[in-house]
């Protein structure tokens, strides 16, 4: 099992003491480099571009946010419903018979699959509707793709007293019918958009338009760690305390951190979320992967840190997978959650200051991990976290057994077992019939 490990040679900082404000749990000032500015800059990356009616609203929005970052009731919420309805701290698991089987360096896992509703987002989605509240906001609005950060936010909007409204491209509320119900029993009202290509892109436009109109009665909750300065903070902040968590946890475990920590990337939200607690550590690498899809022509991936280019998208500027015209380019992934054509503009700042590692992984290699977890430790896993976790695979065997690779395992796969099964040729038959 486990070698004994060597001391380390300085010995980590034990963790802070309890926070009282998010300002402190998040705490920015430890390192600058990194964090950006609170101006929503990120090196040359961030900000907010935006049409002149919602300049306003925005800049209203940020100032709340920043009351709200440094005011302790706020806080004491947050922590709490994270306690009693998320179930916060989710729990790092050894994968154990995992490593045993690769050989190398040991993999954990932090467990936000354990989380209510299944994966990191209510983290996020918890905070936003907290915000909305004490800006007097009567409705959360947002687009979904699958759906997964539609039924997310009507969690949190029913648990606060909210109203939501999720518009969803109408192919989607076709494809995604299970989270379409969901979000309707949770009380939210979904909106099905028939323009154009009826999937996401025209979801993002409709929504936007029906709180440009209002802004005065919505929150636009973004859903990862992008869009316009303040959500690219914003988001990251509520994440953090999966790293925070996840630090004192290892410490606590292990008394040293991780070699590395290990993260998905699709906007961002779940990797900045491990990431922002470690970034201060500089012996502890910080990987981020994303999904290289089918190959590395345009069209059959997701993979933004690879092959993107500065742009704007989403009133942010930041690396882009565009087309000779400057329009974002198809994507492809097999994780719903993962086919965003741009990236967390941090991330993006993070990649040119050398801190955090970008790299791919690929549809079969997210497929084997997702069947290896299954059967080794019991887990299934998202098809999203599965990216994360097929590179700590493929990078366990080549490191000494004496290192520690952390997974943030993001959320949990029952959404994608049928869809894993046909790509596996796994049918829902028994697997023998007794007379
Ligand atoms: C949505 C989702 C992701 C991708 O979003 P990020 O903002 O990059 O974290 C990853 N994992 C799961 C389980 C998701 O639901």
């Amino acid at each position: 099992m486990t070698g004994t490990a060597p001391a380390p040679t300085t010995a980590p900082a034990a963790p802070t003491a309890e926070p009282r404000t998010l300002a402190e749990a998040a705490d920015l000032t430890r390192s600058p480099e990194f964090a950006g500015n609170t101006g929503g800059g990120f090196g040359g990356f961030g900000g907010a571009d935006l049409p002149p009616p919602l300049v306003g609203p925005m800049a209203e929005v940020a100032a709340a946010y920043q009351e709200a970052r440094h005011d302790p009731e706020f806080y004491a919420e947050y922590t709490r419903l994270l306690r009693d309805v998320v179930g916060r701290p989710s729990p790092i698991t050894a994968a154990d018979r995992l490593s045993d089987g690769l050989g190398g360096a040991r993999i954990h896992l932090k467990r936000e699959d354990l989380n209510h509703t299944g994966a990191h987002k209510i983290n996020h989605t918890i905070g936003e509707a907290l915000l909305a509240k004490r800006m007097g906001k009567r409705t959360l609005i947002a687009e979904t793709g699958a759906g997964q950060h539609g039924v997310a936010l009507a969690t949190a909007a029913a648990l606060v007293g909210l109203e939501c409204e999720i518009h969803m491209g109408a192919v989607d509320v076709a494809k995604q019918h299970p989270n379409v119900v969901r979000m309707r029993l949770l009380g939210a009202k979904v909106v099905s958009v028939e323009a154009g290509q009826r999937t996401l892109k025209e979801a993002v436009d409709s929504a936007f338009d029906v709180y440009a109109a209002d802004p005065e009665r919505y929150l636009f909750a973004i859903g990862s760690v992008v869009g316009p300065a303040p959500f690219p903070d914003l988001v990251r902040d509520f994440q953090s305390v999966v790293g925070r968590e996840a630090r004192s946890q290892f410490l606590t475990t292990h008394g040293r951190l991780p070699d590395a920590v290990i993260a998905s990337v699709g906007g961002g939200s779940n990797a900045m979320g491990a990431f922002t607690g470690f970034l201060e550590d500089r012996e502890v690498r910080l990987i981020g992967v994303e999904p290289g899809g089918q190959g590395d022509e345009a069209g059959q991936h997701a993979a933004t840190m690879s092959f993107g280019s500065p742009g704007m998208l989403h009133g942010m500027n930041t690396l882009v997978l565009q087309d000779a015209q400057g329009e974002p380019a198809e994507v492809h992934s097999i994780a719903s959650g993962l086919d965003y054509p741009g990236v967390g503009p941090q991330h993006a700042h993070l990649a040119e200051v050398g801190r955090v590692e970008y790299v791919k992984e690929g549809d079969d290699a997210v497929l084997a991990a997702f069947v290896e977890l299954s059967r080794s430790e019991g887990i299934i896993p998202a098809l999203e976290s599965a990216h994360a976790l097929a590179h700590a695979i493929r990078i366990a065997p080549t490191l000494p057994a004496e290192q520690n690779l952390l997974v943030n395992l993001s959320g949990r796969g029952d959404k994608d077992i049928d869809y894993v099964a046909e790509r596996i040729g796994m049918t829902g038959e028994a697997d023998e019939i007794v007379r």
